[in-house]
């Protein structure tokens, strides 16, 4: 049984003297957790916290003494702080040094890298051949924008300083990287009713809620007698009321926050946060997966169907074909993208750089190949997810792809399937790569060359055509037809089904389908558990 947190903001009344109260409560959570981060800011604490995460102490407060919080102004004043809301910052404080320790790891694991490679040259490459490295010979993982991050400290270390990196060995984390507390938030967690307390009862009237707040009333509070109560009512909206209250959900300690809005008023809220018990959540580890050593999961990259793969173990095809695209939401809004794009760029070619609006239009072109390039990674993270499930689920331990090195897109075709197509098998197989390490699958290229004209069945050579009913041999046909078996198939599936094969004859160490044995249809009853969105009809029979 899991528990999901939900969160719904209550907005706190705009009462000048409530707000007055919550700033100085701001700024002296603020100053109080930045004192306490400074001061524990080293590799020890870091490492102390992400221990007793470990030992399922969940409670960072218990591992930071709240006695330790303290606060002193500028005059040398002491701050009184009830003890409730030094623990809530004690907690806040060790949650933040909990999750410094992957970042902390994978500063010490990019520096041992780059003091190989060097931080000069492209970041993008950079990021990749650290993400590779790391995964191929050390077998560890991080998300590659944490790697992007721990780079632009290096390169910033490199050029703007002029650091040497074999000198950065001899620092720790702690002290090449200062802590920032960047957004103000107080969570309530360790909280019992002592700072923040509600009031709501559901039965009489589940619309409102009142909350009481502790809050100063003095700018530097010194006693216990400068914090009081304040107390407001909030409206509970009818679609959450339900969610709140169903027996499932138990509502947790808020947290506060300030949002900045874009006119650059600062709003406090508070998030009014409640768990919901999962009794049927999927169990999603892939490591529970047991792979077969010699299942392959051969894949064709293609143009109407971005993928088809099919699954063969021992030379012989267990699998009906599985077509995958990304869905037609995604496509169409990548289409009206190119459309605006070629359309700004006309006028871009029309008039003269100093042309009024020029600018503007340059600017909104950048912005659209930004979202461009987004949508486009969003397809790549599907397709390589959609392999990488597929193959572990049906238990193959290898992925075999077409090797496309030396491929060169057809340049006079514009459709936008093309286009889409062309990029993709340039980027997909590194990310394929990594993601397939990760879970113990082993991913092989194989030469595509005649992988779609030959028959996978009796090994002749057979024709392009454009109808199968006519059967008239056309250059860019979409099916394939043998003359010898007439065996009549989708191209994309032929050519999975003769990767295969050539992966087949890669282990003999040949190179050609030339001798390659046919691959037979075995019926097994590997269930296929197509998604119920892939509707692409199955055009074959074994
Ligand atoms: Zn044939």
């Amino acid at each position: 049984m899991t528990s999901l947190m939900q969160a719904y903001p209550l907005k706190i009344p705009q009462d000048a003297t409530l707000r007055k109260q919550l700033d100085d409560l701001r700024d002296l959570v603020t100053q109080a957790s930045q004192q306490l981060l400074t001061e524990l800011w080293s590799d020890h604490w870091i490492d102390t916290l992400a221990i007793t995460t470990q030992k399922k102490q969940k409670k960072a407060y218990k591992v930071i003494n709240e006695k330790r919080v303290s606060l002193t102004t500028s005059h040398g004043c002491v701050v009184y702080l009830p003890s409730r809301i030094r623990r809530c910052i004690a907690e806040q404080v060790g949650r933040i040094l909990r999750s410094q320790v992957t970042r902390k790891d994978c500063y010490y694991d990019v520096l041992r890298i780059v003091q190989l490679t060097g931080v000069e040259g492209n970041l993008d490459k950079l990021v990749r051949t650290v993400a590779l490295t790391l995964a191929n010979f050390e077998g560890k993982f991080y998300r590659w924008a944490l790697i992007r991050q721990t780079l632009r400290l290096f390169r910033r270390y490199y050029y703007q300083l002029g650091l040497d990196l074999n000198l950065l060995r001899q620092f720790p984390y702690t002290a090449m990287v200062k802590p920032r507390i960047q957004s103000f938030t107080l969570s309530y967690s360790p909280d019992d009713g002592q700072a923040i307390h509600y009031d709501w009862r559901p039965e009489e009237d589940p619309a409102t809620i009142g909350i009481r707040l502790k809050v100063p009333c003095r700018t530097q509070p010194s006693q216990c007698s400068h914090w009081v109560w304040r107390k407001f009512t909030q409206s509970i909206p009818i679609k959450i009321q339900p969610r709140i209250t169903s027996p499932n959900s138990k509502l947790c300690p808020p947290t506060l926050r300030y949002i900045t809005l874009k006119s650059g008023l600062i709003l406090p809220f508070l998030e009014c946060t409640w768990s919901v018990d999962h009794h049927h959540t999927k169990q999603r580890s892939p490591h529970r997966h047991s792979l077969r050593a010699n299942r392959v999961l051969a894949t064709d990259l293609g143009v109407i169907n971005l993928t088809t793969s099919v699954i063969c173990e021992a030379g012989s095809q267990l699998s009906t074909p599985i077509f995958w695209s990304p869905s037609n939401t995604i496509l169409h809004k990548i289409e009206q993208l190119y459309h605006h794009i070629a359309r700004l760029q006309r006028k871009l070619d029309r008039y003269p750089v100093h042309w009024c609006g020029q600018g503007t239009r340059h600017q909104e072109l950048e912005r659209l190949h930004r979202k461009l390039n987004r949508y486009r990674q969003e397809i790549l993270h599907l397709a390589s997810n959609h392999l990488v499930e597929t193959a572990l689920r049906r238990e193959c331990k290898i992925i075999v792809l077409e090797d496309l090195r030396n491929y060169e897109p057809p340049t006079h075709l514009r459709k936008l399937s093309r286009k889409l197509s062309n990029w993709l098998r340039g980027a997909l197989y590194e990310i394929l790569s990594y993601k397939a390490t990760r879970v113990g699958i082993k991913l092989v290229r194989v030469n595509p060359r005649w992988t779609s004209s030959y028959c996978p069945r009796c090994g002749t050579k057979g024709e392009k055509i454009s109808d199968p009913r006519t059967r008239h041999a056309t250059k860019r046909g979409r099916f394939f037809y043998c003359g010898s078996c007439s065996y009549l198939a989708d191209r994309d599936y032929i050519a999975a089904i003769n990767i295969y094969r050539m992966y087949q004859e890669l282990r003999n160490k040949r190179y050609s389908l030339k001798h390659s044995k046919p691959v037979p249809y075995m019926a097994t009853g590997i269930p296929l558990n197509r998604p119920s969105g892939d509707s692409t009809p199955l055009l074959v029979g074994g």
